[in-house]
């Protein structure tokens, strides 16, 4: 069967089970980047976290529960930003993403600046 990316849109047909995939995604990162056993052998044999490993559990796990707490509240795949439907292509792509790109480039830009 061939899937039509293109016409899937936030609330359209087969919207239900892209979000059921999505929350799957997204939570089996968060248990990847919140490994315990992994995050203990780094303490114990480096004496912290590995950048990465910190990245991964201080910055975007936040970002990761962000977005599951918004499809159980029905508001995944708005832009928190501008409240505007991210693109389907963009979630696939970004599973945990929050902001639609011209609000994501707002953020890089306005960073830079300051
Ligand atoms: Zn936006």
């Amino acid at each position: 069967m061939e899937e039509k990316e293109e016409i899937l849109v936030r609330n359209g047909p087969g919207w239900t089970s892209f979000v059921k995939i999505q929350k799957e995604i997204i939570q089996a990162r968060i248990d990847r980047y919140n490994d315990k056993d992994l995050i203990a052998e780094q303490i114990l044999t480096l004496g912290d976290l590995t950048p990465y490993q910190q990245r991964k559990t201080q910055v975007v796990t936040p970002f990761l529960i962000e977005a599951l707490n918004a499809i159980k509240d029905g508001k995944y795949g708005i832009c928190k930003k501008c409240s505007q439907d991210i693109p389907v292509a963009r979630l696939r792509l970004v599973p945990g993403a929050l902001t639609c790109v011209s609000c994501v480039d707002v953020l890089v830009t306005k960073n830079k600046q300051g």
